[in-house]
């Protein structure tokens, strides 16, 4: 569905991409991970067209994507969740879904949001209220709910777990395996590494912008260098 090759994504003089390839699958989740500044966040924001590559190829569902700016990008069925979810908090939730959508035609709003509302039985009675009105939880699952609005068949998210309670991040994760149920496929950024690799498909491990490690999540888990550097777990 979406295959990346030898992506180079540059700041001025700071190299923050330098080769990275990889490919997603119809309908699976596929987990990006990497500390800090590694290039997880430049990698997406050039798949969706917020960054410009400085070199490489993106295509999605064999179309060639790569350069094109977002708003050419999410009509395709590509969205994503941005790290520290961004949600307006002056708005209602109503209004942040409507935001959501607005690259869509508006006659099928009404009938998106009460779609994409099902999923998300805490938002569904509380549209009127402003978003600050929500816990980081709630909020973090308004910011997924905002990127559904525009139909996609394919979700990129960008640390959804970042801050959450422990609960809250697993009420997170499970919602991505009911949308992967529901035919959408995910890229998804993490820094929780095992709550990630529990379930996707695959996995990339990201070093100083550069892929170092790709496979199937057992595996990776597996990994002893992963599990020094990701998991705290010094293996006998
Ligand atoms: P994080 O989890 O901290 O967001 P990341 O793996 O997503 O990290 P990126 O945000 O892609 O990493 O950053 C990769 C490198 O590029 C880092 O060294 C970062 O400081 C740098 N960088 C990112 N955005 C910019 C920018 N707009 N201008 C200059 N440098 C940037």
């Amino acid at each position: 569905m979406l295959e990346v090759r030898d992506l180079h994504v540059s700041y001025g003089k700071a190299r923050a991409v330098q080769g990275v390839s990889l490919r997603v699958g119809e309908g699976e989740i596929v987990a990006l991970i990497g500390a800090n500044g590694a290039g997880k966040s430049s990698t997406m924001h050039a798949i969706c067209g917020v960054t410009k590559p400085a070199l490489g190829a993106i295509s999605f569902r064999g179309k060639d994507i790569t350069g094109l700016p977002a708003h050419r990008v999410v009509p395709l069925g590509i969205a994503q969740v941005p790290e520290g979810r961004l949600i307006f908090d002056d708005l209602t939730i109503e209004e942040n879904l409507v935001l959501g959508g607005i690259t869509l035609p508006g006659g099928s709003e009404r009938q998106r949001m009460a779609r994409v509302l099902d999923l998300f039985p805490v938002l569904a009675p509380r549209t009127g209220e402003p978003a600050s009105n929500l816990s980081g939880g709630q909020q973090q699952l308004l910011a997924i709910a905002r990127g559904l609005m525009s139909n996609p068949t394919f979700l990129m998210l960008d640390e959804p777990s970042l801050g959450l309670a422990p609960l809250a991040a697993q009420e997170v994760f499970d919602l991505f395996v009911t949308l992967r149920r529901n035919g959408v496929t995910i890229l998804l950024v993490e820094q929780n590494v095992r709550q990630a690799l529990a379930i996707a498909d695959r996995g990339y491990v990201i070093e100083s912008g550069r892929i170092i490690l790709e496979d199937e999540s057992a595996r990776l888990l597996e990994d002893e260098g992963l599990a020094r550097a990701y998991l705290g777990i010094e293996r006998q």
